[in-house]
């Protein structure tokens, strides 16, 4: 027990002392800070635009605004094994299926999955039958299930207001067949109700082993081609990326005899005719069948048309031109085989500052002035931890400490994220990066104790400004390319990009924080889990057809738009009406825009992963050669030469003036024991 005092007042005194000094310096600061704020907000209204937020009025931190974009969705693990759920199929009659896809039809999201998944579906919905009274679903509970209104009449409230009747044919509920959201109202039965109902776990199975399965089917159609079958798994997967699927009807003709060529086709479904002309006469050849190709020599030589082919009834391909082709596999390399790129690890040299350092030896920084003065500061507060700024006893050094509760990483599913994070951050040592230094736990959190960047999130600066100029986001973003250029060199994926996640240190270099949902693929190989903000997801995760890298440079383009324009070129309040627009991927640029952002934009935000820019054939390289980025001189960039024009964002005064600020949580989280954090 004396020990006990003993230490504690030991700590407290230290705290008195770091504190008195930083008050002191913080006087100081606060005068000049309030000199330059006045400055700051003088020059600031040059970058005022009308359409765009107005400049907040203090970094006091806007709970509200932060959470929409915040909220994350858990990438929930569906075991890769278990895929093979056997789901029975459940028969429906002429009338039901007309009722169901036109409600599919009818709605946003689902209108945009594609005839096979839509095909899916109708066969899995089961039928429930719900007695009046009743509610089917509940405001602020997590939801699992989507339904179709097949009989009755239901009410939906919102805070128990009524908002409106559904009827046979609505569809509520659909965001949950994509990840685990809260309900936003609630649904009641008035009448007695039929529904048709499918829940997640069976969409996603579906969904996913159908995916994967038709990426097989594919690499086993392109692998009887006599051009591509000396490539490698990994090229023809990307060649898969960079396909598109075409529709024709009965007669249309797909190739014609004498026509330049430049189209290569995989046939899906139906049947096609080849005919040629001999003696003035069409003479048909053969027919061909799914699975079969054709076309494939227009892919590596200039040739006409050596016959016809025409579609009997309808047809669907598989195609790919010849210019995309020789963007996604170059033709040298046509009989190349890339080595498999490592996926080990390296073990960095030197991540520490001090050889060793307790939990105990870390102190929270105090609020110097405003309306948590003495509390802890907190630098941000994600989905799943906090972080908070602590210093050391003996250096002074200033740490940033993410803190997560266990009990919630277990609740959530994120074991597995949470141990990888760390391993990675551990792992990893580029400037493009925050440098993970320690990792504690104890019964209720794990902590991590990295790198404390001062400049604060690029998302704060992008909030107070409106939008960036265009020097700032070419240089936010150049340093984001060569944080993925290690990454994925490196065979991780970091699937979480947005403004919030990117930190600005003294110089004004961004570095990537949060690597909750990075993940380690290999090369050619696809994942099939939904994770990400929705804002900046691409559109295979939403459709959950297995995404890779490609999804990363999907993002950086959505950064890019954001960080020139002050908001997202897909967005909306509700989830639920982002990701048709992202589907539907029609970009809007605002008129001041200039043509080479608007041209990077549009090529990283290409529909088909194998045609974005960094994932064709000369991969990274080919975004920093884009004409956006030509005043980046990327040598010096890699080695910290180059001068940041962010350097004018980062406020001087107090070491927390760069962030929002929080309340400190003084709620204790709950003690777990499972066990899962042995390696943490
Ligand atoms: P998310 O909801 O994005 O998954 P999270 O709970 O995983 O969040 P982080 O994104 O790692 O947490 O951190 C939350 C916030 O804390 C960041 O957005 C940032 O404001 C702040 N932060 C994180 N790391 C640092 C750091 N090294 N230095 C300063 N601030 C940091
Ligand atoms: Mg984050």
């Amino acid at each position: 027990m004396e020990v006990q005092m003993e230490e504690l007042r030991q700590q407290l005194e230290k705290q008195t002392l770091i504190n008195q000094e930083l008050h002191k310096q913080n006087n100081y600061l606060e005068r000049r800070l309030q000199e330059k704020e006045k400055l700051l907000q003088n020059g600031q209204s040059h970058y005022h635009h009308l359409e765009f937020p107005a400049q907040r009025s203090s970094n006091e931190a806007n709970l509200e605004v932060r959470r929409s974009r915040a909220a994350v969705m858990a990438p929930e693990p569906i075991l890769e094994e278990q895929l093979e759920i056997m789901t029975s199929k459940v028969k429906k009659t002429v009338s039901e299926t007309s009722l169901i896809v036109k409600a599919i039809q009818k709605n946003d999201f689902l209108s945009r999955l594609d005839d096979e998944q839509i095909t899916m579906m109708v066969e899995l919905l089961v039928a429930i039958d719900i007695k009046p009274g009743n509610n089917v679903i509940k405001e602020g509970t997590e939801g699992d299930s989507m339904y179709i209104v097949a009989a009755g009449e239901l009410l939906v409230s919102q805070t128990g207001q009524n908002l409106r009747t559904l009827t046979c044919g609505d569809v509520f509920g659909e965001l949950a067949i994509l990840y685990n959201c809260k309900r936003t109202a609630t649904v009641k039965a008035k009448t007695m109700v039929r529904l048709w109902c499918i829940e997640r776990n069976t969409y996603r199975t579906i969904m996913t082993n159908k995916s994967r399965k038709k990426r097989e089917q594919l690499m086993g159609f392109l692998k009887t081609s006599r051009t591509l079958n000396t490539l490698n798994d990994r090229q023809l997967s990307k060649i898969i990326d960079s396909m598109e699927e075409v529709k024709y009807h009965n007669n249309d003709v797909i190739v014609r005899e004498g026509e330049e060529g430049n189209t290569f086709y995989i046939i899906l479904k139906g049947e096609v005719l080849v005919t040629k002309m001999m003696n003035g006469q069409q003479k048909q050849i053969r027919k061909m069948g799914k699975g079969e190709h054709f076309g494939e020599l227009a892919l590596i030589r200039e040739i006409l048309r050596t016959a016809s082919c025409t579609a009997v009834g309808p047809v669907t391909c598989f195609s790919i031109d010849k210019e995309v082709f020789e963007e996604t596999i170059p033709i040298e390399h046509l009989k190349l085989h890339d080595s498999e790129v490592s996926n080990e690890l390296d073990v960095p040299g030197k991540t520490s500052v001090s050889s060793s350092l307790s939990l105990t030896d870390l102190i929270p920084v105090l609020y110097q002035e405003g309306r948590y003065q003495g509390e802890p500061v907190t630098l941000g507060v994600g989905g799943f931890g906090r972080v908070e700024l602590v210093t050391t006893l003996q250096e002074g050094k200033y740490f940033a400490m993410k803190r997560v509760s266990k009990k919630h990483i277990v609740a959530k599913h994120q074991e597995e994220h949470v141990l990888f994070e760390k391993r990675i951050l551990k792992a990893t040592q580029s400037d493009f990066i925050v440098r993970l230094h320690f990792a504690f736990k104890d019964n209720r959190y794990i902590y991590m104790i990295m790198d404390f960047c001062v400049g604060g999130e690029i998302w704060t600066k992008l909030k107070e400004v409106g939008r960036f100029d265009e020097p700032i986001a070419v240089f936010c973003t150049a340093c984001v390319v060569e944080a993925y250029a290690y990454l994925h060199k490196k065979g991780i994926m970091y699937r979480d990009l947005k403004p919030e996640n990117l930190m600005l240190d003294a110089k004004g270099y961004v570095k990537l924080v949060d690597f909750g949902f990075a993940k380690e693929l290999r090369h050619g190989d696809k994942t099939y889990s939904f994770c990400g903000t929705p804002e900046y997801m691409a559109p295979e995760i939403i459709q959950n057809q297995g995404h890779d890298f490609a999804a990363d440079f999907w993002s950086l383009g959505i950064l890019v738009y954001e960080l020139l324009v002050g908001s997202p070129p897909f967005s909306s309040s509700e989830p639920a009406k982002i990701y048709p627009k992202i589907l539907d991927g029609v970009l809007k640029f605002p008129p001041y825009m200039s043509e080479g952002a608007k041209s990077v934009i549009s090529k990283l935000c290409r529909p088909r992963p194998g045609q974005r820019l960094g994932n064709t054939k000369n991969g990274i390289k080919d975004v920093r050669h884009h004409r956006w980025f030509s005043s980046i001189n990327w040598q010096k960039l890699r080695v910290g030469r180059l001068e940041a024009p962010t350097i004018r964002l980062i406020r001087k005064g107090p070491c927390y003036i760069n962030f929002d600020r929080f309340p400190f949580d003084r709620d204790l989280a709950e003690e777990e024991f499972s066990g899962w954090d042995e390696n943490f």
